[in-house]
């Protein structure tokens, strides 16, 4: 008998669910219009004109330098080409970082809510999942509890910033103390920063690269699918000091070899766009979310204080709802016609009920649509 497969992601059920019923979707996180006409076009001259087959393992020597330079530029973080693997989408980087790392028996802390791929990713490399979990409404890291959570088999902490499903950031100083204790332990840290550039209360972003501490002991995973607003174009990377890229890119080898050349091609025009197309392609989604926080707050929801990515939670108790979040998206999208994503997602075992995740990277005629439904549902 082959074991039971990791259970269906709840970005799968959601999106299925309102297909189904005809509801509107702000649930799994994707836009509803394109963004980027720029890398669209570039994606087409890329395959009338460019080589089709097999790029190099790691990727696109002009991706990898465009990676850099964006990140240089964008960042200040002085990288190296040789740092930069090109990977299938986040999704893959942080697979072949785990694999990269973690061997049978090792422990990985991760903090909780959690985007829904760490701890299956965790367990597939034979490691255990420890979870610390962050509090409510700031969501901040509770350093003691991360301390204690350590054990001589802990191998790797996996943060993410901003965050999904809060969208809370993480600091130059949490980086410092992470260091701290990375260092004291001889421990990796993964980052997933694929929301780097969807920061909206003026924030500059923060990478353990910036931290000498970590530079040679942290991975920073990105992603084209948010910095482009192009989900399904799957182009992602992890960036390294030199030998652990050697050690992400050992497994980059044998789980997908590489990404689709003429979306490398793409990627890298558009990550050489001027700083003025990055800010402004992010600018779009400013008023959204103030449009979608506003309406929320009017009909009586409270919402949590957050700062990027393209969602925001509400407090389901605290809105005068019942503290269960699955009952409730359920009856939203059934009665009201609404998907949303139920933040349990985020736990082992659904363990923190009472969140609710909306996205509003939407248009505006949408939001507005949905919080009407959203007003007549409490
Ligand atoms: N990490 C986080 C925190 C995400 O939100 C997502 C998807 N939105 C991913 C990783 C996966 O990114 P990709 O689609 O590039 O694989
Ligand atoms: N990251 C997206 C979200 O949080 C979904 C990605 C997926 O569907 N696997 O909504």
């Amino acid at each position: 008998m082959p074991p039971a497969p990791p259970k269906q992601t709840i970005f799968t059920t959601m999106s299925a669910l309102a297909t189904e019923l005809g509801a509107i979707n702000l649930g799994q996180g994707f836009p509803d219009a394109e963004h980027a006409p720029e890398l669209l076009a570039a994606a087409q001259r890329a395959l009338a004109h460019k080589s089709n087959q097999y790029p190099p393992m790691r990727g696109l020597p002009e991706l990898r330098a465009a990676i850099c330079d964006y990140y240089g530029r964008r960042q200040g973080l002085a990288l190296d080409p040789a740092q930069v693997v090109v990977t299938s989408g986040a999704t893959e980087a942080l697979a072949a970082s785990i694999l990269a790392v973690v061997q049978r028996g090792d422990e990985v802390i991760v903090l909780q809510p959690c985007y829904d791929a760490y701890i299956p990713l965790i367990e597939r490399a034979g490691g255990m999942a420890v979870a610390v979990n962050l509090a409510p409404p700031h969501w901040t890291i509770p350093f003691d509890a991360l301390a204690a959570a350590i054990t001589p088999r802990t191998r790797l902490i996996i943060a993410n910033t901003p965050n999904n499903p809060t969208g809370t950031l993480l600091t130059r100083a949490d980086f410092e103390r992470l260091g701290e204790l990375c260092e004291a332990h001889d421990l990796t840290l993964l980052c997933d920063e694929v929301w780097e550039g969807m920061i909206f209360n003026g924030s500059a972003h923060a990478s353990p690269l910036h931290v000498d501490s970590l530079k040679g002991r942290a991975i920073k995973v990105g992603s084209a699918g948010k910095l482009f607003s192009l989900t399904g174009w799957k182009v992602g990377w992890a960036v390294a000091a030199a030998p652990l890229a050697d050690a992400i890119a050992g497994q980059h080898q044998f789980l997908t070899f590489t990404t689709a050349t003429p979306l490398q091609w793409a990627v890298a025009e558009g990550l050489t766009l001027p700083d003025e197309w990055h800010d402004a392609h992010a600018a779009i989604y400013a008023p959204r979310r103030a449009q979608l926080i506003a309406g929320l707050e009017a009909a009586g929801y409270v919402v949590l204080p957050s700062a990027g990515t393209w969602f925001v939670t509400i407090d389901l108790a605290a809105s005068g709802l019942p503290a269960d979040d699955e009952l409730v998206a359920e009856r939203l999208i059934r009665e009201a016609g609404v998907a949303s994503i139920p933040v349990s997602a985020f736990y082992r075992d659904n363990a923190l009920r009472g969140y609710l995740r909306l996205c509003f990277a939407k248009q505006e005629g949408v939001i507005e649509e949905a919080l009407g439904r959203l007003a007549g549902f409490r």
